[in-house]
């Protein structure tokens, strides 16, 4: 906790700890190449980065983009959760055309793929997960499960993010990708 009780922070704080917003991100040590990938979970300050500078989050070079937009893939069934491809909220980085199929063939997550375009993915806010003043420790106490915070939050000083959300708008579904 803050010095004045006032959000989160870390003792030995520094700038790039937070975004442009001021919420604060989750450490993580950066080693590339180095140890197995693991699927489920994307390291924070790349994902943010992949997100921002529209690359591939499998091999970091330029996503793909055409006249309809840069290319996303993701579970169906996150479709499905939210109700409709438009408006979808997604941690997911976008990718490019050969690791899309790359992806599909080999990640072990993804057993029914959908790939959208979208024109105009817009920062909508953070995934992770808040921590609260615990009236019994003086501590703080993480809560059990993660959320979607959007910018602007009033609560986001409570909040540790972990991956960036962004929307996905002006959206078309792509001619599918098959598993082999
Ligand atoms: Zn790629």
């Amino acid at each position: 906790m803050r010095p004045g009780g006032n959000g989160l922070g870390y003792r030995d704080e520094v700038p790039g700890d937070r975004d442009r917003h001021g919420v604060l991100w989750t450490r993580m040590d950066a080693e590339p190449g180095a140890g197995r990938p693991d699927f489920r979970a994307l390291h924070p300050a790349r994902q943010r980065r992949t997100m921002l500078e529209r690359l591939c989050q499998v091999c970091g070079g330029p996503a793909d983009r055409t006249s309809r937009g840069w290319l996303f893939l993701v579970q169906r069934a996150e479709v499905a959760d939210f109700g409709d491809v438009e408006g979808l909220l997604s941690t997911k980085p976008p990718v490019c055309r050969p690791c899309a199929a790359l992806a599909v063939r080999h990640c072990p997550h993804l057993t029914d793929p959908l790939l959208i375009r979208s024109r105009k993915p817009r920062t909508w806010g953070v995934f992770g997960g808040f921590f609260t003043p615990d009236p019994d420790s003086d501590g703080i106490v993480p809560h059990p499960e993660d959320h979607h915070l959007p910018y602007g939050h009033p609560d986001a000083r409570w909040f540790l993010a972990a991956q960036l959300v962004i929307e996905l708008t002006r959206c078309t579904v792509e001619k599918e990708e098959r598993r082999e």
